[in-house]
């Protein structure tokens, strides 16, 4: 029996353009504690195995920075990158984790509501993969010992 454990289904587009304006803010705010080159993980999925293991999918937005392209070689360049996995907590699990490869190269300066589309097919990958992981697997719950 297939049942999500609790109720995240965070809006993945307003999650990415968030973290894109804020990662924005903490780079003009001049903050020497705010690298250039930061991964947000963010939860996007959770899922109640058959032995009641947690199945979570998560995104990764990275931020990062390169010299740019063409003329724009001698300028630098800030860049967000999506990757999403999939976990299973559960103990003894054999195939535990599904990684779904980062795409696509995005300027930091280009519009969010843009980039953030790029990031939903990873979302809905790893999301598949966590619900059809739940759906079997007999792993029991991580206890913390
Ligand atoms: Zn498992």
């Amino acid at each position: 029996m297939f049942r999500p454990a609790t109720a995240i289904a965070p809006d993945v587009t307003e999650t990415v353009t968030k973290s894109i304006r804020d990662h924005r803010k903490y780079l003009t705010s001049g903050s020497r504690y705010i690298s250039a080159h930061h991964t947000a993980e963010e939860t996007v999925g959770r899922f109640s195995a058959v032995a009641d293991a947690v199945v979570e999918a998560e995104l990764r937005i990275t931020f990062s920075k390169r010299y740019g392209r063409g003329a724009n070689w001698d300028r630098e360049e800030h860049t967000v990158q999506f990757a999403a996995a999939a976990q299973c907590t559960g103990h003894g699990c054999t195939a535990p984790r599904h990684e779904v490869p980062a795409t696509g190269v995005f300027l930091l300066d280009a519009d969010a509501d843009e980039t953030a589309p790029a990031a939903l097919p990873l979302v809905a990958e790893a999301r598949a993969w966590a619900q059809k992981h739940a759906e079997t697997c007999r792993a029991l719950p991580y206890d913390g010992r």
